[in-house]
């Protein structure tokens, strides 16, 4: 221990949940519905499966090492270069890359006290100093996020929508605060959630990076593209930046079926929009049970759902108890809420069935 990097020791790993399988073993049940990654119920598009497929005869080959055809496509829908691009082993990995390539031990990280728990553990693996700074309502406070800039700042992370609260900043909000941040600090926007926010809210993120050469943009296959297993995700930059990028990143980061699946999954965009039509109609259901409950909630613009359920730990328990996963979120200091990934209505019927024997017993 005494010879790891700094940051290393105060390190928590991530805790993951148990396997279904062995969870449904243990419980003696059979079906477990899980509402606890974000992830789509609808799985993913039959052109992506298809092309994993295709792939399986391929798989003593490396992939691509630079993503080719998918960078092409991406560079097609975003309106940006394929060499501000940079690919990733899910956005997360895309991060990571980010981290080791410009942030050292004594800079500071600044991101949202309730932000996303990947960017506290890189600021720490690189032996950085976090900032977490203070919400309001559940929401970013991009006047302090400002006000906490000063000459160790290296990187300010922003997701929008933010994972676990769901909350959601306007273009113009984020656009007055780029304004506001020297060019010497990095802007990580997190835009996993990208598709599920109406297009006429939608920031011009990627037009943006023309006017802030220091705005960095990632994205992922994860959500509503259903690709969370394969692992896939990017990040758009200026070219100078994804040059950089490119060069710290491991040359085959991204595998065959994941390049071949993310590229396939691009061109079915009425997958994607079925997928965000269905996220629209079970949100409204899951907004509407609660409002009738009496049961507070973050109201949000991703394919997941946070409600102030007390005591969170023991509610937890006792849907897991009856078969439904949902994600305990005190990590996120958030000891008071549990945060309910949108599932398909039946699996969101279980939930809200669930949670309600829980309540008649309290
Ligand atoms: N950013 C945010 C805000 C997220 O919620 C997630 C997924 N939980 C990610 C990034 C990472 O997603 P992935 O690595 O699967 O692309």
């Amino acid at each position: 221990a005494q010879i790891a990097n700094p940051g290393v020791n105060g390190l928590h790993p991530y805790q993951p949940g148990k396997p279904v399988e062995e969870l449904e073993r243990e419980l003696g049940i059979s079906n477990i519905v899980k509402l606890a990654s974000n992830e789509n119920p609808l799985g993913l598009s039959p052109k992506a499966r298809d092309a994993v497929a295709a792939q399986l005869s391929e798989l003593a080959r490396y992939p691509d090492a630079n993503g080719y055809y998918l960078k092409a496509a991406l560079s097609e829908q975003l309106g940006v270069s394929p060499a501000s691009l940079t690919l990733g082993n899910g956005s997360n990995e895309v991060l990571e890359i980010l981290f080791r390539t410009f942030v050292r031990p004594g800079d500071e990280v600044i991101f949202d006290q309730h932000a996303f728990i990947v960017y506290a553990l890189l600021t720490q693996s690189s032996g950085a100093t976090a900032r977490a700074i203070p919400s309001q309502d559940w929401g970013h406070d991009l006047d302090a996020m400002l006000a906490a800039i000063n000459e160790r700042t290296r990187v300010v992370c922003i997701a929008n929508p933010n994972n676990p609260t769901g909350t959601f900043l306007s273009a113009d909000a984020l656009e007055a605060f780029l304004q506001q941040v020297p060019e010497n600090v990095l802007v990580v926007l997190d835009e996993a959630y990208f598709e599920y926010v109406p297009q006429d809210q939608r920031a011009d993120s990627m037009g943006w990076l023309k006017r802030f050469p220091n705005l960095t943009v990632s994205r992922t296959f994860s959500k509503a593209y259903g690709l969370a297993g394969l692992r896939v995700g990017y990040l758009a930059s200026s070219e100078a930046i994804a040059d950089l990028l490119n060069r710290v990143r491991e040359p085959f980061n991204c595998n065959a079926p994941a390049l071949a699946a993310a590229t396939a999954a691009l061109a079915d965009q009425d997958f994607v929009r079925q997928s965000v039509e269905l996220n629209q109609q079970e949100m409204a259901r899951l907004e509407q049970y609660f409002d009738q409950r009496g049961i507070r909630y973050i109201p949000s613009h991703g394919n997941f759902i946070t409600a102030e359920l007390k005591p969170a730990a023991t509610i937890y328990q006792q849907l897991l108890e009856q078969g439904v996963i949902v994600r305990p979120i005190a990590g996120y200091g958030m000891p008071d809420h549990l945060r309910i990934s949108v599932g398909l209505a039946q699996e969101n019927d279980r939930f809200m069935q669930a949670l309600d024997t829980i309540l008649e017993q309290q």
